[in-house]
């Protein structure tokens, strides 16, 4: 078996699962509940002088002027400079910035780094050279190396602080209490003076912990926490114990070998969404003209009513942000249904792209199909790694052509797949999910092998495969029959 491959987990806008070392975590975001406008107010204006400290650090230390200080430096050459005063807020919340925006400086230079390393690959092949090169990347002196200065100056462009509504509150700094028994929770973080925080009621009975970042947003605080995976309640429900492949689809979450559709309300959710948004963008478009005449006009009160009261975006916000957890909702359970059944999953590595495979829905925005299929992508790794399940991402090209009766390339009519060797019509879905468990452990067949290659792949083994005849008692044989031996003889060979 292979060894388990994980897909480069990123943090997405709702940084929802980050790997941190090991350990995999879990944000759990909770709102605020009918929070006061001044209290509001006086948040946000925090959150703002906190994104002019943010701003700073990204101006100083965000390129390679930066490179390898750390938030403590930064800290202490601060408050040398003294020049810590003029931000208006504690200390304790610029410091937390600080951190802050060190951390995501330095997942910027990751990024470069990344690029830099292909560079060096490129340039040479001698093994002890490319060594040299990688480490001194890797411990950020590649100042003093005009070839890796050079590239890094090339990769890692200046970055520019975009956040100013977030206030970051480590745990020591806030208290969380009920005002009743069993009741929702209160927060208290501190304000922009001393002894003076601010009180925010909480949607929720459970008490956020660790390190909380407070985004301030459409009126109302998010307060995004995050807790180790093995606390969450699923993680203690076991893996199943085979090995199942999946298919990505568009009008369900997944198709796994079985046959059986997982989270089949997805494609309904996608195309009512994509509707809604083309209806509301035309609508508003309309009324931003209707606006901008007004203002040709002269009639300023006019154009600026109509902005303020038809043109504002915390309603289309907040339902954007409930139907993305609708989405998610949908396809973690999705996931956890094939994990109940799996101790190992395979498929296609839905983080990158690929174009060669035929796609089918044309309505559904382009967009928000991306956008899920990423959520797919880290359900898929996430919840194999909290239930101890193993998922391995294979190559995906022509898995939903290849016909798994006869392993040759079938001809594709809508979500059919026809075998024209033996006359079995497949669900292309469906055959797609098993190819992907047959390419486990394929020895030829990896996830890097290119399109042509597996195509010809392809085509070389269903040549060797003696024809099957077109017996009507097969076909049902083979349509009923588990693929586990048709597997088990494809990998043997
Ligand atoms: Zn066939």
């Amino acid at each position: 078996m292979q060894a388990p491959r994980v897909a480069a987990l990123r943090e997405d806008t709702e940084r929802r699962v980050v790997w941190q070392g090991d350990w995999v975590k879990v944000t759990r975001v909770a709102f605020s509940k009918d929070l006061n406008s001044a209290k509001y107010g006086q948040l946000a204006e925090q959150a703002r002088r906190l994104g002019r400290v943010r701003s700073e650090v990204w101006q100083r230390y965000g390129s390679i002027n930066g490179a390898g200080l750390s938030d403590r430096t930064i800290r202490d050459i601060w408050m040398t400079e003294g020049t810590t005063d003029r931000f208006g807020v504690l200390a304790n919340a610029w410091k937390e910035t600080v951190r802050d925006a060190v951390a995501d400086i330095t997942a910027n230079r990751a990024a470069a780094k990344a690029a830099v390393r292909k560079a060096i690959n490129l340039r040479t092949s001698d093994r002890a050279k490319r060594l040299r090169l990688f480490s001194a990347l890797k411990a950020d002196i590649w100042a003093e190396d005009p070839f890796l200065s050079r590239q890094m100056r090339k990769h890692w462009k200046h970055g520019r602080n975009r956040t100013h509504n977030q206030i970051v509150v480590r745990s020591d700094q806030y208290r969380t209490f009920a005002l009743a028994e069993g009741g929702d929770v209160w927060l208290a973080v501190p304000g922009l003076e001393r002894r003076q925080p601010v009180r925010i009621p909480l949607n929720t009975t459970v008490a956020p912990t660790g390190t909380l970042r407070l985004i301030l947003r459409g009126g109302r605080v998010e307060v995004h926490y995050q807790i180790d995976a093995g606390a969450v309640k699923s993680s203690a429900r076991p893996a199943g114990d085979r090995e199942i492949g999946v298919d990505k689809g568009y009008t369900e979450v997944l198709t796994d070998s079985d046959g059986q559709h997982h989270g089949p309300e997805l494609g309904e959710l996608l195309s009512r969404e994509s509707d809604c948004r083309k209806a509301k963008n035309a609508r508003r478009a309309k009324i931003r003209s209707v606006a901008e005449k007004a203002r040709a006009n002269g009639d300023h009160a006019t154009a600026d009513r109509i902005a303020r009261h038809n043109l504002g975006t915390i309603k289309r916000d907040r339902r954007s942000s409930r139907w993305r957890q609708t989405v998610r909702t949908i396809t973690f359970r999705a996931v956890h249904a094939v994990v109940d059944k799996a101790a190992l999953v395979a498929a296609e590595d839905l983080t990158r792209t690929f174009t060669g495979r035929a796609r089918r829905g044309r309505n559904v925005n382009r967009r928000l199909a991306a956008w899920t299929k990423g959520v797919t992508a880290e359900a898929l790794a996430s919840v194999s790694e909290r239930r101890g399940s193993v998922l391995t991402l294979v190559n995906a090209a022509y898995t939903s052509q290849v016909v798994p009766c006869c392993g040759a390339l079938g001809r594709r009519s809508g979500d059919r797949l026809h075998c024209t060797r033996c006359g079995v019509v497949w669900q292309a879905d469906h055959a797609a999910a098993i190819n992907a468990l047959h390419r486990v452990g394929d020895p030829d067949i990896t996830l890097h092998t290119s399109h042509q290659r597996v195509k010809s792949i392809v085509r070389e083994r269903a040549d060797r495969r003696p024809d099957q005849t077109a017996d009507p008692g097969l076909q049902l044989t083979l349509w009923a029959e588990s693929e586990v031996s048709e597997r088990s003889t494809l990998i043997n060979k």
